[in-house]
């Protein structure tokens, strides 16, 4: 962990904290900026904080983040080892959908954190942060598993560990989405191969890169 990075993330965390730019700030009791190392490979991006998380002002807390910490478990990772936010960082009344100017509103905060944080892979958790920093890949159902490169960063949408908890079908594939990021962050981490010169010269044109991201 960097200090000048920490400090500069409890700087932004202390002005999420203050935040007044959408009325969300009138009914929450604690925004939610988000928690864990910086920087840190691997980002987590949720939806809009709860009950739980407006009450303790930390995210996911509640039922759906005890699935997640069970998640990361069974890819050998812990809640210490990655950065975990959401979209909107302070709780809609009675849990009700983001609106699209709260949304607009905190996004920058997600931008800065993500400069901060320089994740190498980011998982998406469920249809509204899908909406928000993947627009128009397609619903969450469709490319929940898939990995979308931008910028060299892997975004992965995965289904809302509380989508899974609601309808105990999709945990098998939401079991599977995070096995797709152990795959993927075990190919990250392999040691690069000595180059061979032949190699190089036969290897196909890079695909060229997607459309920017919204979110950099
Ligand atoms: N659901 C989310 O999307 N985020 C939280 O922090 C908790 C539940």
């Amino acid at each position: 962990m960097t200090e000048t990075g920490t400090s500069e993330l409890q700087g932004l965390h202390a002005r999420i904290r203050a935040c007044t730019l959408c009325g969300l700030h009138a009914t929450r009791t604690n925004a939610v900026p988000g928690t864990g190392p910086v920087p840190s490979e691997i980002m987590i991006v949720g939806e809009a904080p709860g009950f739980n998380e407006d009450m303790q002002g930390h995210p996911f807390v509640g039922a759906a983040g005890k699935l997640l910490d069970t998640l990361l478990g069974q890819i050998g990772l812990s809640r210490q080892q990655v950065f975990i936010t959401n979209v909107l960082k302070c709780r809609p009344p009675q849990n009700r959908d983001p609106m699209p100017n709260e949304a607009e509103a905190c996004l920058p905060y997600l931008r800065m954190q993500f400069a901060l944080v320089r994740p190498k892979a980011i998982l998406i958790l469920g249809r509204h942060a899908l909406e928000r920093m993947l627009p128009g890949v397609g619903g969450i159902s469709r490319v929940h598993g898939q990995i979308f490169m931008r910028s060299g960063i892997a975004f992965m949408p995965c289904y809302h560990p509380a989508a899974a908890l609601h309808n105990g079908g999709l945990l098998a594939d939401l079991q599977r989405d995070f096995d797709r990021v152990r795959e993927y962050l075990d190919q990250l981490l392999k040691p690069a191969p000595v180059a061979e010169p032949e190699a190089s010269a036969v290897a196909p044109p890079s695909e060229p890169e997607p459309e920017q991201l919204s979110l950099i």
